[in-house]
């Protein structure tokens, strides 16, 4: 995208280009390339193994790809580790929480705050506002003083949101935030969800729950034994034969 008297610009938010990912002699993920626009909202499904959170990882920065590159706002952050890539905005929740076990919620929001107080100008003494601030937004504020262990599964999930929003970020990767919650709850998180999509954060949402996903995404990707399968629009995902046989069907 060329913008009249303004430089280049890379349309894509995120690019992932040919991402080999190998654990021994194990090839997790094989040539994988995908781009994202800022804003939108893109959902990946596959079965068990597929390698959905292995391409998070790489994405994310806990793991590097063998082969490959990620391109974050026309930036290549292919070798930067994964604190880096949060300071230019990419978060991640993981598939299980692990939140401080000894600290209140609100500290829990506070530890990531803290991190990147100096990028917003947040002086050190807002910080606890602040934290309060994302609690609220998740519905949380009645908590902030309680430990995470005292949480339902849903404030677990939730706290992780909370964590992952400190940093800011404007891409946002979900990994299963939804799994094992109840349909009103699986609501309840996936409208918190939309909210921060329509507040302009850019969004990948992996998850089971094709409820959600079919609510939830723009794009669809399947992934299927680390290699993608189908992309297009939710509709025709859930429809391809291919998507039916290896993840649909079972
Ligand atoms: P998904 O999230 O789609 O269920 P994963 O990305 O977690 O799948 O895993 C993809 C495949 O890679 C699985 O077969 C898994 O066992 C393997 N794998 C993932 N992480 C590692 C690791 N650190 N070491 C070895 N094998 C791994
Ligand atoms: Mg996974």
């Amino acid at each position: 995208m060329v913008r009249e008297g303004g430089p280049q610009v890379s349309a894509a938010l995120l690019e992932v280009t040919g991402i080999t990912k190998r654990f021994g002699g194990f090839v997790a993920l094989s040539d994988v390339s995908l781009a994202l626009r800022a804003g939108e909202r893109l959902g990946i499904i596959g079965p068990n193994g597929s390698g959905k959170t292995t391409l998070i990882n790489c994405i994310a920065g806990a793991l590097r790809g063998d082969a490959g590159s990620i391109r974050f706002d026309g930036v290549d952050v292919t070798r930067w580790p994964a604190h880096r890539r949060a300071q230019i905005g990419i978060a991640r929740s993981f598939q299980l929480p692990r939140p401080f076990a000894s600290m209140t919620l609100a500290e829990n929001v506070a530890v990531p705050l803290e991190y990147v107080a100096h990028r917003h100008s947040l002086h050190r003494a807002d910080v606890g506002a602040e934290a309060r601030d994302l609690l609220r937004k998740m519905g949380l504020q009645a908590k902030a003083d309680a430990l995470p262990a005292a949480l339902t599964q849903v404030d677990l999930r939730k706290l992780e949101l909370a964590r992952a929003l400190a940093a800011r970020p404007r891409l946002l990767v979900l990994d299963e935030v939804m799994a094992g919650l109840s349909p009103a709850e699986v609501d309840e998180v996936l409208g918190i969800v939309l909210d921060l999509s329509s507040e302009g954060v850019t969004i990948v949402m992996i998850e089971h729950i094709m409820r959600a996903i079919m609510k939830f995404s723009e794009r669809v990707v399947c992934l299927d034994a680390g290699r993608i399968l189908a992309q297009g629009t939710p509709q025709d995902v859930v429809r391809d034969t291919g998507v039916q046989k290896v993840y649909i069907g079972d």
